[in-house]
């Protein structure tokens, strides 16, 4: 008996090695010969980053501050071309865009009554840090506030959103003609969206604010002892209204090239009528405690140690602001590293380099990476390691004023993007802690998850290990943000599949048609856009020994070199399906939703489904018989390639043309929007448009499922016709 069971044991001991072994060299959308030879080349590559060139580079790229048109900036663009040049890349070439401009040229804020305040507007050095003695740290300012000189009333309203301005209406406060006064908000929401709710409400002026409990003091430990906002901390950004159309507001659907065709600005959409001013609460506070009228409802109360009122009459200020809205140049810096076997299928990276001031988070951590990755990436190429399809890097300018040199860039190049783009990888702050968060179209959510196995988290857990104890644990605690999906946290769900705006990712996914995958580090942050968020922020707390901006090079080259060497494009189909049946699941939860008839949608989502299962089987078991044909291949990777572009409606979402992808969208707050047209429609109770999303949704999966089943055809007519 005894030696029976052992060999039964043994066996099935040498059956699990067998596996362990196949599931660690087989890798999505390889053959078994090159996923032994892409896991040697992702080891040689995984092993050139080191967190102290990360530092040098991040310190490069921190020590000034850089906003967008700025000659500092600039010269990065100058400095990024030259180490791509000598890194190994090809093609380095510099785009330039001429950009609506939206500098400050001066801006000031006294209260005149019941007492005297001027606003510093400043951020006030911290010890230890000698950055902030920098004397080119710009003041408070938010772009794309318009020019004007107002004296007004103010009044209290709470976060800025439409039904906080209900509830002044029911204490019978007007805010016509006054400065409203709101605070930046968490969970997030877009500051543009709250300075377009002040302009419809008919506000003179919108003034936003960091209150203490967002991410100061009641937080934690401020600076210079800890990561969240001091008192003079000031959140800069951008007020565009670039949920209706991103890019420079003059030229909204296509490319800002030199003597491109302009509209004025009086014309374009997403041009804010309003002005408007960040603040520290060091300056918001003497508004505050001023504040005549009601006494602010208790979840409208803050972190600071007085009674907030909603105002109205009392406190009275003048507010000034000059803007230089001359046009400015912006660069965009582009590489590649041509494809050995097929430079005409690209994987597209990038990330922003122009911040607020020092952007220590926001975009350097990224920037670092980035040189990090096309170092690396140029090594391997230089040393004969060379992708099979063609890498693009891309160092963006103006995310942060409308996402614009990317919006500028994916306009110009949109149909070479869509004939040739297999996808876009985007980092925006690498980190500001050890949290990690990866977004992607849920066709490439699996091999999301299965990628952050091969590397490994500071921590010694794979990153694998590492996200998923993260994400499990955010669920636990109910703290889990919007972002994240709700789904279980198994292999399929792991990557957040939900996409909204407010990154360089926008133009890729939405206009253009390209599936995007977005990388990202988080933690206890409370200098976002801000001076203090430098250098010195994150050598004590972000990320101290740069081993996450050494994981995020590694990791992001990883991602690109699979989706570079498959054989067969890692795309699943299926798992898109499942996750389309999620969203319209969601949306049939809405109110009188009997009005729609989603059942020819949800016949199309089973098609969709049953033809990504059928595809991934055929694929695998083709990747599995050891060769693909080129021609073979050629199709099924085009026809995969295809499926992302028949997302698109033309005509776009419903009052928002420009967006074009009818499963992803943004609302306002730049928060994330499944079926955008659809659900808009629904939540508008309009359901003639409703109806018409609807077949617009089921007709796009039809399309889908004939293509799928088109490849599937491809596939066993080769295998009928095989030997
Ligand atoms: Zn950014």
């Amino acid at each position: 008996m005894i030696p029976k069971h052992s060999a039964v044991f043994l066996f099935l001991i040498a059956v699990a090695l067998l596996s362990l072994a196949h599931a660690q060299t087989s890798i999505l959308g390889f053959t078994p010969a090159h996923s032994t030879s892409e896991t040697e080349i992702e080891s040689k590559f995984k092993s050139i980053p080191s967190p102290e060139e990360e530092r040098r580079q991040h310190r490069v790229f921190t020590a000034e501050p850089h906003v967008a048109g700025s000659k500092r900036n600039n010269e990065l663009a100058d400095y990024i071309a030259a180490e791509w040049r000598k890194q190994g890349l090809e093609d380095v070439v510099i785009h330039r865009y001429d950009i609506y401009g939206t500098n400050p040229k001066s801006a000031s804020l006294e209260m005149i009554a019941p007492t005297r305040y001027q606003a510093t507007l400043r951020e006030t050095p911290l010890t230890g840090d000698p950055d902030l003695k920098n004397p080119s740290i710009s003041g408070a300012w938010l772009g794309m506030s318009i020019s004007g000189d107002v004296t007004a009333p103010v009044v209290y309203a709470h976060s800025g959103n439409p039904e906080d301005y209900d509830l002044l209406r029911k204490n019978g406060i007007s805010v016509k003609g006054k400065i409203v006064l709101v605070r930046y908000s968490n969970p997030y929401s877009y500051r543009g969206f709250k300075a377009l709710t002040a302009q419809r409400e008919g506000a003179a002026a919108i003034v936003i604010y960091s209150d203490p409990q967002e991410d100061g003091y009641k937080k934690g430990k401020v600076g210079p002892g800890g990561p969240w906002g001091p008192e003079y901390h000031i959140q800069r950004g951008a007020i565009t209204y670039d949920f209706m159309v991103p890019g420079d507001p003059l030229t909204p659907g296509w490319a800002s090239v030199p003597g491109a065709k302009r509209i004025l600005i009086e014309e374009a959409i997403s041009a804010p009528k309003i002005m408007a001013l960040p603040l520290s609460w060091h300056d918001a506070k003497p508004l505050l405690e001023n504040l005549d009228g009601p006494l602010a409802p208790q979840d409208w109360q803050g972190g600071l140690p007085i009674q907030y009122h909603l105002g109205g009459e009392r406190v009275k200020v003048h507010l000034k602001i000059e803007m230089d809205n001359g046009t400015q140049p912006y660069y965009v810096v582009e590489g590649r590293i041509h494809g050995s076997e097929l430079p005409d299928e690209w994987i597209v990276m990038g990330n922003h380099r122009d911040a607020w001031v020092f952007g220590g988070v926001d975009p350097s951590s990224g920037t670092a990476s980035m040189m990090e990755l096309t170092r690396s990436l140029g090594k391997l190429a230089k040393e004969g390691m060379r992708p099979r399809r063609t890498l693009v890097v891309c160092s963006w300018d103006g995310e942060e004023v409308g996402l614009t040199g990317s919006t500028e860039w994916g306009e110009q190049f949109a149909e070479e993007l869509r004939a040739k783009a297999v996808a876009y990888i985007n980092v925006d702050e690498a980190t500001s802690g050890p949290n990690f968060h990866g977004q992607a179209v849920a066709s490439l959510a699996p091999m999301l998850a299965e990628t952050t196995h091969t590397v490994q988290d500071p921590s010694g857990k794979s990153l694998y290990d590492a996200w998923k104890a993260s994400v499990a644990r955010e669920k636990a605690e109910g703290t889990q943000s919007g972002q994240m999906n709700d789904s279980g946290v198994v292999d399929e769900n792991l990557a957040d599949t939900r996409i909204g705006s407010g990154s360089d990712h926008t133009v890729f996914l939405n206009f253009v048609g390209m599936p995007v995958i977005g990388l990202q580090f988080d933690g206890d942050y409370g200098v976002y856009h801000s001076a203090y968020d430098d250098f010195y922020w994150m050598n004590h707390f972000g990320d101290p020994g740069y081993k996450y901006h050494t994981l995020m090079s590694q990791l992001w080259g990883v991602t690109a070199l699979r989706l570079a060497n498959a054989d067969l494009l890692p795309f699943d189909f299926a798992s898109y399906a499942s996750n389309v049946r999620q969203f319209v699941n969601e949306l049939a939860k809405g109110k009188d939703m009997s009005q729609l008839d989603l059942t020819a949608v949800r016949t199309e989502i089973d098609n969709f489904e049953a033809a990504g299962k059928q595809l991934n089987e055929s694929l695998k078991s083709k990747l599995k018989s050891g060769t693909v044909d080129s021609k073979l291949a050629l199709t099924l990777n085009h026809g995969m390639m295809q499926v992302e572009r028949n997302w698109l409606n033309p005509d776009g979402i419903p009052g928002r043309p420009w967006f074009k992808h009818i499963l992803y969208g943004a609302r306002f707050t730049y928060a994330h929007l499944e079926l955008p047209g659809l659900t808009e429609a629904v939540e508008a109770q309009d359901w003639p448009t409703a109806k018409q999303q609807a077949e617009i949704l089921q007709r796009a999966l039809s399309n889908n499922t004939q293509l799928l089943d088109k490849l599937n055809a491809s596939l066993t007519q080769t295998s009928a016709a095989a030997p």
